[in-house]
């Protein structure tokens, strides 16, 4: 039943009070909860009650009975915590997905067993399927040796290969892939990478850099069928850790039409909110899409911009010069040439009523994206924008108060803070990491979090996220009191920060990111209790049951086991 038909209905049958009783029964009662529902009206509860996709009714055991009807399914949750499921603010949906099928080769300590998994995957594929991923890494084998073809080629005689070392500098590829891209003997080595030969001079299949790149450009882009069995993979990962919404950063079109079918066909199972890339802004323009166009499954209108690239690659833009590269303080992202230009792009996309989200890690990064949003707000007015940058890693001191002002959302994701927390203070100093990942200032300046992972460059699985933020403990293990401990949150205000903020940032907050009547029924039960557990427990909570507008999508009962990431 549609929300305003069962209101409607509620209101005729309490206009008539003796007709009061028969209101309609929940389809679904969820009993004996420990519920924390991220809504400051009534924090915490045990019961609640779902008719249709929305949420009727929260309160203690007894006060729902009066839910019940003969075909009430009621659910006795153990005493476990129930949340609002989870919203990821900045995912790559497809890649991730694509990336969970992919040869895993990482582990592996020896050549048979490199071999063995290359034959597995290859077995799988349809024949002239290309083979990638793989994330090798010769340094654990015993000698450590550069994979070669010959390895490869007797067990993928049908599928070209080009897998990939862990650092992402190198590929193994394959005859089939070494012939398909006209590599040989003759062949020089491009500027800038090394093509591996052998001693009488034969590519080895080992290509470094930008000689990989010779390879990598002639894979083609997934078809429809790929496209559509990643996003599957995607929507399951999604489940099984208890997102019930991703906004999927950069898709490309084709990906919004597999979004789009699975719709049509009852089988998409997770909310999407889906951000083309700005340098396509004009296709939203014409037709007049706004922000958060479409319906509570998918949804478009907002665009997402680079200012810069990343800390890790040193192309994050700064100020100063990187530490440990004095020659070097990264570099505004191609349509940031001239600033001007992204300038006029975005204030046509805001006139035009679209949502801006924009990519910035280094503080002069922030800093311009900041220029330009109030530049914005100079000559078309204040409104309600929700303006976006996403990462904002490295803030400049001066900018908290211009980011509240503007009441620009920071959609952040707290796993990078543990994982460049290793190595970033090498690379930018004390001072400026001192405001890096700077959750807790950006609360105190009154900045709405949004939190989300980046999937697939951290692993999906929230839990990690909400570690990340309330510990702050480097994957390292250098710092188990907290990387820049006084930027740790609460537990309570990340969950904040991965439900109404998250829903909040995409103009959902209205409609989901609480557990709260009327709302959606998107909810996950947890096998601990996350607001009471040891902190560094965190990580090994697992998602029990999710429910998405009150259809349980995920079961860890019945599910097999699945991937980290
Ligand atoms: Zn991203």
């Amino acid at each position: 039943m549609k929300w305003d038909l069962l209101l409607a209905s509620i209101i005729f049958f309490c206009v008539v009070p003796a007709l009061c009783l028969s209101r309609p029964a929940a389809d679904l009662i969820i009993r004996n909860a420990r519920i924390w529902t991220v809504d400051t009206a009534r924090p915490e509860a045990q019961a609640v009650a779902i008719l249709g996709d929305r949420i009727v009714a929260v309160g203690a055991n007894q006060e729902l009975d009066a839910w019940l009807g003969p075909e009430t399914r009621v659910i006795d949750a153990a005493g476990k915590r129930l949340l609002p499921g989870f919203n990821d603010s900045h995912v790559h949906f497809v890649t991730g997905g694509a990336r969970l099928d992919e040869v895993q080769l990482h582990e592996v300590t020896s050549p048979r067993e490199f071999a063995r998994r290359v034959a597995e995957r290859a077995a799988k594929g349809a024949k002239g399927e290309w083979m990638v991923g793989g994330n090798w890494d010769e340094t654990r084998w015993n000698p450590p040796q550069i994979p070669t073809k010959d390895l490869i080629d007797p067990v993928t005689p049908d599928s070209p290969v080009a897998v990939s070392r862990y650092d992402g500098h190198m590929i193994l590829a394959n005859s089939l892939a070494l012939k398909a891209a006209g590599i040989t003997a003759q062949t020089p080595d491009p500027a800038g990478g090394v093509i591996v030969r052998d001693s009488r001079g034969n590519p080895t299949g080992a290509l470094k850099d930008a000689a990989a790149d010779l390879v990598l450009k002639i894979i083609p882009a997934p078809n429809h069928s790929q496209r559509r069995q990643a996003i599957e993979r995607a929507l399951q990962m999604a489940a099984s850790v208890g997102v019930t919404s991703v906004q999927h950063m950069n898709p490309e079109y084709a990906d919004i039409a597999v979004y789009s079918e699975l719709l049509d066909q009852g089988k998409l199972t997770t909310r999407v909110y889906a951000v083309p890339l700005i340098s396509q802004f004009e296709d939203q323009v014409k037709i007049g899409i706004r922000h958060a166009f479409g319906n509570p499954w998918l949804r478009i209108g907002a665009l997402k911009a680079y200012a810069d690239g990343s800390l890790g690659s040193a192309t994050a833009y700064f100020f100063e010069p990187l530490i440990d590269q004095p020659q070097n303080r990264g570099l505004l992202a191609d349509l940031m040439h001239p600033v001007s230009s992204m300038q006029d792009r975005m204030a046509k996309a805001d006139a035009a009523g679209l949502q801006l989200c924009a990519h910035a890690i280094g503080d002069a990064a922030i800093s311009t994206i900041l220029d330009i949003y109030s530049g914005i707000e100079k000559t078309h007015g204040k409104a309600d924008r929700r303006w976006r940058i996403e990462h904002a890693q490295h803030m400049a001191a001066g900018d908290f108060d211009r980011f509240a002002g503007l009441r620009v959302i920071a959609s952040v994701q707290p796993y990078h803070a543990i994982d460049d927390g290793r190595w970033a203070e090498a690379r930018i100093g004390r001072d400026r990491a001192a405001r890096t990942y700077a959750f807790r200032t950006f609360l105190n300046h009154g900045v709405r979090l949004a939190f989300g992972t980046d999937w697939y460059v951290a692993p999906l699985n929230p839990m990690l996220t909400l570690y990340a933020a309330v510990t702050r403990a480097t994957l390292d293990g250098k710092n188990p009191k907290g990387w820049f401990p006084e930027q740790k949150l609460t537990i309570r205000e990340a969950i904040e920060a991965y439900t109404m903020g998250s829903a909040y940032a995409e103009f959902q907050d209205r409609v989901k990111g609480s557990i709260t009547p009327g709302k959606l029924a998107d909810m996950v039960l947890l096998s601990e209790d996350v607001l009471t557990v040891a902190p560094d427990r965190i990580r090994d909570i697992k998602a029990l049951k999710t429910w998405i507008g009150g259809q349980l999508i995920y079961d860890a009962e019945s599910a097999s086991s699945t991937p980290e990431r």
